[in-house]
């Protein structure tokens, strides 16, 4: 069946694999990993996540490399972060031991739906956590269910490595300035429906979201982070309502040994007029460069890349991060964990 798949053409959708990996929290504890074939759960009708959004999630990605091996890309982040994103939300944080052994062992069930090296296509993880228990009233749940599933997706950039535009709209917030934008949480993606649908009907990719106390500074693209190519240095925003990308965090490190400056900090709208190459950043596209941003409350347009071309530093960080992941390159982080299958 795998050898039917059309992996170049697959969407970032859901195409069914063979298994999920399921662990549940009862009596304050953590139980045995569970490995299910069924793609659906069975959930009280007055859980906490159903009710009042104890649901947070992670993404994270396996490659097949060039050398056949299958690599998972950074996946102690992921872990650190989904169980700081459950402290955020009061749910159980998940032991980041038990994190890696389900990651891992999902990953193996459905090797025959990694993509072939050559597709440019990965398999995307998907973890989640969500509160089980019946309740009522507004109180965390004494129950949860760690689930990891996974599913094939094709390469992000189909007609190729291309800037698009992106808009800035300040009559939407995605978080509150001291909310929970600090965490993977699927409310603040339920937040940012309406303001994303609107900014495709005007034909933009993204909203670039300003911080939502001052809106003077910029804070990410929805889904994804930002960062932008000033005078050779590396600038990415500072603040407490995004969320600390894994990608943004291993494109700075490579941009740091490649002998770029790299500046965190909070950048003012207006600064996007002095910068000379942008992107938004995330695992599904690693880098997804900017070509313009436009204010469009002001009508401003900020033009970053004149001839509608990638530019030379988000075209070679991209291209580096690619390559470790891929096994192309030597991965001198020890960012990939190598799978012996
Ligand atoms: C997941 C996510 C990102 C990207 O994080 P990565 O770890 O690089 O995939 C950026 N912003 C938000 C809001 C996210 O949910």
């Amino acid at each position: 069946m795998s050898q039917e798949l059309d992996w170049a053409s697959l969407s970032f959708g859901y195409h069914p694999t063979d298994y999920n990996v399921r662990c549940h929290y009862r009596d304050g504890k953590w139980g045995e990993i569970e490995v299910s074939s069924s793609d659906t759960i069975n959930i009280h009708m007055a859980a906490t996540a159903l009710h009042y959004g104890q649901e947070i999630f992670e993404g994270l990605k396996a490659f097949r490399g060039k050398d056949g091996k299958v690599r998972i890309f950074r996946l102690e982040e992921n872990a650190r972060r989904i169980a700081d994103s459950a402290r955020g939300l009061m749910m159980a944080p998940v032991p980041e031991d038990l994190f890696r052994e389900m990651v891992i062992k999902v990953v193996k069930l459905n090797e025959r739906f990694i993509p072939p090296y050559e597709s440019g296509a990965s398999l995307y993880i998907r973890p989640l956590e969500i509160g089980m228990s019946a309740q009522v009233g507004v109180k965390p749940a004494r129950e949860y269910l760690f689930l990891v599933l996974v599913t094939p997706v094709g390469p992000y950039f189909k007609e190729g490595f291309r800037p698009t535009n992106i808009c800035v709209m300040r009559q939407y917030d995605r978080v509150a300035p001291k909310g929970t934008g600090r965490w993977k949480v699927g409310g603040n993606y339920a937040a940012s429906l309406t303001a994303g649908e609107h900014a495709h009907e005007l034909g933009y990719s993204a909203v670039l979201y300003l911080d939502p106390k001052e809106k003077k500074y910029l804070d990410e693209c929805g889904p994804a982070n930002f960062f932008a190519i000033k005078d050779g240095k590396y600038i990415t925003p500072e603040s407490e309502s995004i969320l600390p990308s894994i990608t943004n965090m291993s494109l700075q490190q490579i941009a740091r040994d490649m002998g770029i400056d790299v500046e965190c900090r909070h950048i003012p709208l207006e600064e996007l007029a002095d910068v000379q190459e942008a992107a938004a950043c995330g695992t599904a596209a690693v880098a997804s460069p900017v070509a313009q941003v436009h204010d469009l409350d002001t009508g401003h347009k900020y033009i970053i890349s004149k001839d509608g071309q990638p530019g030379p530093v988000v075209t070679a960080l991209y291209n580096r991060l690619r390559a470790i992941q891929y096994g192309e390159v030597e991965d001198t982080h020890g960012w990939n964990t190598v799978l012996d299958i």
